[in-house]
């Protein structure tokens, strides 16, 4: 359940109700913001839910008291209604404006990716996206730049301003990623990697976590739970499509899980039209349903040259088509009452 405290409820006040439900087995998930405090209080059979509610409803300290009964509390809407902002850089996720993140699928030089970084921020992107670690299906496929891929990035964005995002696959990279990176991106095959996920939620930095290519929702936000409870809150959920019998495109890019996820939960949604089709020319229409029905932010591959890039150049756009998509989105974001960065 979530207590919701009183604005006028005191120091003691809280800690008093905090120990109640310490002393009946709740594991305590207190967030102390500038009005009032919310207390997630999780853990304890369902039976045993009525009473403990009902003492605490009786306080005068506290505004209301909200059972929730999905496999997830803190990912919930009921949680947080009010829709949750993360905020990378100077961008805001979850806001009016749709934040655009757009950069190679793998890093391959300093020179290629600073030339897609200037492109895509020109043209409206405020994240650099770039993998230095790659999860392969293969073992043969080239496996990413590793630590010389984080290297590039951060200078990349310490030339150009872009914070960046990439994917940490094992649990002993986090706290390296994490200095190198502004977002950290948990792969579809990692999705139910629990101990990953246990790790970046101990993690401060945001943490964007794809769907995994089987989950269904409910599986996908339980992971988020996950990061949520280590204590990291700026979660980005992304839909990046899922399997189905269609074997025509790469995936099934399932735009209704963008409405899906938005109502069962405060968490910003983000859409990966890339890896989501697997073909080039799909990618500007599912970007412009995803701008329509509802995205917080878009993860879009682009490369210089993508008939010579090492990973996934069938999904990837080249510089100019990216700003021309940038330019037909902006219109779609407005008429959704959204806006795009403009180009600079
Ligand atoms: C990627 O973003 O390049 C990627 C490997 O994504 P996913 O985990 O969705 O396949
Ligand atoms: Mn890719």
């Amino acid at each position: 359940m979530i207590i919701v405290m009183a604005p006028h409820a005191t120091p003691e006040q809280i800690a008093d109700v905090e120990q109640r439900i310490q002393e009946w087995g709740y594991g305590v998930h207190p967030i102390y913001g500038a009005e009032r405090t919310v207390i997630g209080a999780v853990g304890v059979p369902d039976a045993d839910k009525a009473a403990y509610q009902e003492q605490l409803e009786s306080l005068d300290c506290v505004e209301r008291v909200i059972p929730i009964l999905r496999p997830y509390k803190f990912v919930s809407r009921e949680y947080h209604p009010q829709g949750t902002i993360v905020r990378v850089g100077d961008a805001e996720i979850g806001g009016d404006e749709i934040v655009v993140m757009a950069g190679p699928c793998t890093v391959e030089s300093y020179e290629k990716t600073l030339d897609t970084a200037r492109a895509v921020k020109a043209a409206g992107a405020r994240v650099l996206r770039g993998g230095a670690f790659k999860p392969c299906t293969s073992p043969y496929s080239f496996q990413g730049l590793g630590m010389e891929g984080l290297r590039i990035l951060q200078a990349v964005s310490r030339e150009t301003g872009l914070p960046v995002i990439t994917e940490v696959m094992d649990p002993r990279a986090v706290e390296t990623v994490c200095e190198h990176a502004h977002i950290l991106q948990i792969g579809t095959r990692n999705m139910q990697n629990y101990d990953l996920l246990r790790e970046v939620g101990r993690a401060r930095t945001p943490v964007l976590l794809k769907r995994g290519m089987w989950a269904r929702i409910e599986e996908w936000l339980q992971a988020a739970e996950y990061v949520m409870l280590g204590g990291n809150h700026s979660v980005l959920l992304c839909e990046r499509g899922i399997r189905t019998f269609e074997t025509y495109t790469r995936n099934t890019l399932d735009l209704s899980a963008v409405p899906a996820a938005k109502e069962l939960s405060h968490l910003p949604v983000v859409v990966d039209p890339s890896q989501g089709t697997g073909h080039r020319h799909l990618v500007g229409p599912m970007t412009r349903a995803a701008v329509a029905c509802g995205a917080d932010a878009l993860l879009i591959e682009v490369h210089p040259h993508p008939d010579r890039a090492i990973k996934d150049g069938a999904q990837t756009v080249n510089h100019e088509a990216f700003r021309q998509l940038m330019a037909e989105c902006r219109a779609i974001a407005a008429a959704v009452g959204r806006q795009i960065r403009p180009p600079e």
